[in-house]
């Protein structure tokens, strides 16, 4: 992975606040590896084995974490790849979340440290918390959710719209024909549609 000055930069932010994770360097990055405790409401719920490492557009995508530890089978159906990353969030919503930039302690706090609680859950319930989704039923999921319909017709509406150029006005009754004013409708979706990229979602779309 390329050098990445920011991630190097807030990996050293990070180790001050997960001490169990060290900054270790190879000849072509430096990365964070250790343990990772996971606590809900400080009741201690078990340790990962782990490495996060630097991705090529950080801060604009995740981090890439491996769980080393052989704790969770590397199998699809674990939300983990045989290379031992994790599939932590489908690529359009991880854009979304990071659209501002993100840091690597914000990302441990608000994606992986749920992600273990949910593995955790999962060993001792035999399914998931909050059973996310991935490959293509979960971008199938995401975009119902972010279209606020599963009409495959209206989605193609929304994505012309939204890359249109034309200025709806917020006032304006929606395109898509709820009755709404497009302020209450179809505008939120419209500004995150335009954050994902017309590149990325063609992609997406075209799979499903
Ligand atoms: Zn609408």
């Amino acid at each position: 992975m390329a050098y990445n000055l920011k991630f190097e930069k807030d990996i050293g932010d990070t180790i001050k606040k997960y001490p169990f994770l060290k900054i270790t360097r190879d000849d072509k990055e430096s990365y964070l590896k250790g343990i990772l405790d996971i606590n809900d409401n400080k009741k201690y719920l078990g340790s990962y084995s782990i490495e996060i490492k630097g991705s090529r557009k950080y801060p604009y995508e995740f981090p890439i974490t491996y769980e080393v530890g052989g704790d969770i089978p590397a199998e699809p159906d674990f939300h983990k790849y045989n290379d031992n990353s994790l599939c932590i969030d489908i690529r359009a919503s991880e854009i979304l979340k990071c659209h501002s930039g993100m840091t690597v302690s914000t990302y441990i706090e608000t994606e992986l440290i749920p992600y273990f609680a949910n593995q955790i859950y999962r060993k001792l319930t035999g399914h998931y918390v909050n059973e996310y989704k991935h490959g293509r039923d979960g971008i199938r999921q995401f975009y119902c959710r972010l279209f606020s319909t599963n009409d495959i017709r209206l989605w193609k509406k929304c994505v012309q719209h939204a890359f249109s150029h034309i200025d709806k006005e917020r006032n304006e009754l929606c395109y898509c024909g709820s009755g709404l004013k497009y302020k209450k409708c179809h505008l939120l979706t419209d500004e995150k549609l335009i954050l994902i990229g017309k590149e990325q979602i063609l992609n997406d779309l075209l799979i499903l």
